[in-house]
Order: structure tokens, then sequence, then C-alpha cells
């Protein structure tokens, strides 16, 4: 019902909703049974550009177009719904559909071998490629963000069973992710070798895929995961198809202000803002079981979302952080301010918290899509009740 109302407001507003139409008749039946509880989404403005790339000694995996197609299909149904349940209305990420149904996936043929393009380094010459052969022909870019899918190494380390050997990350507004035989929804929840596999590759594409969508890491609340299952950029993409696997709401408001989520017609310039806001004023302080955060900004930032964790303070060791998120309102002389209540309850599940340093992590996000991030370590065990926290010197971080 809730979907419903959302959909209803935003078809008044004039922005229309994308025609749900049956699963193409070549899916498989499980994917046309994935796809039945379909949403309309709304029409999104920009496209992921999804690209299959493989080096010049390797062919694509049987039948990929078919297996991507759905499994992309489902993903973006997947958001989709988490942003209408977070209350966000049915944006997900926009894919280019080809007229028999499936997702248009560009072919790229690398001009080096294929271990050329290894994890670790890989994406280098690959992107290279890869923007090459979408900036040679008007049109064919339809956003900054790319999502890259290269088949598994075939060696005495990986096969279909066990795949790998190929860029699997998130840089920026790209993000990598991998294809092998079993690679296929027909197996999702399934208690099979081929089913324990696919949660992991398809919980990682759909997680990686969020980290090129701008999201990242946090695991939710206390009370978030108890309701709602695991956070998808948290560990989510161990659960994902086997346990409630949801997108925690500081990520969707990241999300709403992504490129690819936004409304057909949005004429925005995304990614433009090259000047750090500054903040102009930030307390943050101990009443009673809560933590009080306030924020002035001097430039007109949108949200702000505010991550607590414990150490270490490094990148890919921030799984654990837990997020909120605020509205930033307009003041008058042309800034932005929020005021943000955290509940000491909901932080429960970091060590550190009772005594020990966390750090609090704060991400203004302008309305262009650009995220600001800053980190504050503090220790909540030295402060009084109803006390100031020391905010410490901040790391400021662009686009993280
Ligand atoms: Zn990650």
């Amino acid at each position: 019902m809730h979907v419903r109302a959302i959909l209803t407001t935003m078809c008044a507003l004039g922005l229309g909703a994308v025609a749900m139409g049956a699963a193409p008749e070549h899916f498989q039946p499980r994917a046309k049974e994935l796809l039945t509880d379909s949403i309309e989404l709304i029409p999104s403005e920009h496209q992921l550009n999804v690209i299959y790339f493989v080096g010049n000694d390797r062919e694509p995996v049987a039948d990929h177009e078919r297996r991507l197609s759905e499994l992309l299909l489902y993903l973006q149904q997947y958001y989709g719904k988490e942003m209408a349940r977070n209350g966000l209305g049915a944006h997900s990420f926009g894919l280019t559909m080809q007229e028999n149904g499936n997702v248009l996936i560009h072919l790229v043929k690398g001009k080096k071998p294929h271990t050329e393009y290894a994890y670790g380094t890989g994406h280098n010459a690959c992107l290279e490629e890869v923007n090459a052969y979408l900036d040679a022909v008007p049109g064919r870019r339809t956003s900054q963000h790319t999502f890259v899918i290269m088949p598994t190494h075939y060696d005495e380390q990986y096969n279909d069973l066990n795949p790998g050997g190929v860029p699997f990350y998130g840089l920026g507004t790209n993000c990598f992710a991998l294809d092998y035989a079993h690679f296929d929804i027909q197996h999702i929840g399934k208690p099979t070798k081929e089913g324990r596999l696919l949660t992991k590759w398809y919980g990682g594409f759909a997680h990686e895929l969020g980290h090129g969508l701008n999201l990242p890491h946090n695991k939710g609340t206390y009370s978030q995961n108890a309701a709602l299952g695991t956070a998808l950029m948290g560990a989510g993409n161990y659960t994902f198809g086997i346990s409630p696997t949801y997108i925690t709401l500081p990520s969707c408001r990241i999300l709403e202000h992504s490129e690819l989520f936004v409304p057909k017609g949005t004429t925005t310039k995304f990614y433009t803002q090259h000047h750090t806001p500054a903040i102009r004023t930030a307390t943050f302080k101990r009443v009673g079981d809560a933590l009080e955060l306030y924020l002035e900004s001097d430039s007109n930032v949108v949200n702000v979302n505010a991550y607590i964790q414990d150490p270490p303070f490094r990148v890919n060791q921030d799984y654990d952080a837990v997020p909120f998120t605020c509205r930033m309102s307009k003041t008058p002389t042309g800034g932005s301010a929020a005021y943000a209540i955290i509940p000491l309850s909901e932080l429960v599940e970091l060590k550190n918290i009772k005594g020990g340093t966390t750090a609090l992590d704060i991400l203004l996000q302008t309305h262009e899509g650009s995220r600001f991030r800053w980190r504050f370590p503090f220790n909540l065990s030295k402060v009084p009740a109803d006390g100031n926290i020391e905010m410490g010197t901040p790391v400021i971080h662009r686009g993280y």
C-alpha cells in the first residue's frame, strides 16, 4: 500500500512510471517467477553503462546476455523496492533495454590477453579501453557510472566452481564484478553448491554495484538489523538471496542524489562541485542516553549522514559503521543546518562505545551528488552526561 501511495503521488506530479510487462519469453522460468511481483519503477534520466569485458584470447561465458539481464533486472527491482520501502519513491538505477527484453550489455574485447586485466591492477588497462569504447560513439555513454563484468579465469586456481582472478571492487563511479557458468538466478536461495556460490557472487555483484552507485559501507542500527536483517553495504554480500538483506535509509538518501536514480527530465549536472563545503559549526554532545549532533555548513547541502564505527579506521574496515541520516535545512544566510539525535541503544554492537576510541564520520552530500566526508575520533566513556564531546581534528575524504 505504501509503495502504491508513493507511486500515485509521483504520477500525479507527471513523472510517469515504467510500464510493467511480463518478463521476456526467453527468460528462464525461475527468473519469470521472481520478476512477477515487480513494481513500477519511475523512469530514470540516466542509465548504467554495462560492459562485458574479455581479453583478446577469451570469449564470454555461454548465454551471458540472458543470465546477466535476469540478474540485473532483479537487482534493479531490489534497489527500487528498497528505495520505496524507505519512503523515497520507486527509483532505481536506469538500465538501457533492448527490444528483445535483454539489458543492453556492451561486449568489449580487450587489446591484450585476459591475464593483463587481472585482480589488483588490471582495472586500469581495462577502464582505459572501456572509456575509449564509450566515448567513440556519441550517445553510447549513458551516464558517469560504469559496471564492468569479466568472466572468471580458468587456470589451476580458478574455474566455474571457484571463480575469480578478475577485478572485483568499486572505484569511484566504476565497479567490477565477475561472470561464470553457474551465475544464473535459477540457483538463488537453493541449498546447493551453485546456490551458495550464487549468494556469494550475486551478493558481491549487488554490493559492488552499490559502491559504483556512490555507497559507502554501513551495517545498520541495532533496531534496523533486528527488524530487517543484514545491510547490503555491511555483510549483505553474504546473505543476499538466502536471508533478509536490506539497504539502509542513509544509503538510500545517497542514492536519491546519485546520477542514475534521478527521474526523467532532471537537468542537473552531476558531480560538478569541486570545493569542499565548510563546516561552520559542529557540536556533538552526550545528553542522557543519546548523542546530539548539530551541524551548520556554509553551502547548500541536502543531506548529512553520520556513521559511528569501531577502529581500525582504514579503507574496507568500516563494514561495522552504524549510520544515521538527517535532511539539512536552509539557513537564512544561504547555508544549511541539521540537528540529529543518535540513541546510544542503537550503538550497542560497537565494542568501543563503552570505553575506547570510536569515530564519528560526517558525510555531507550536495544536490548534484558530490559527497564530502570528515572523520572525528572520540571516546564516549570520557564524556560526562550532558557534556560536549571533543571533536578532534577531522580527516577529510572526497567522494568516499
Ligand atoms: Zn564493499
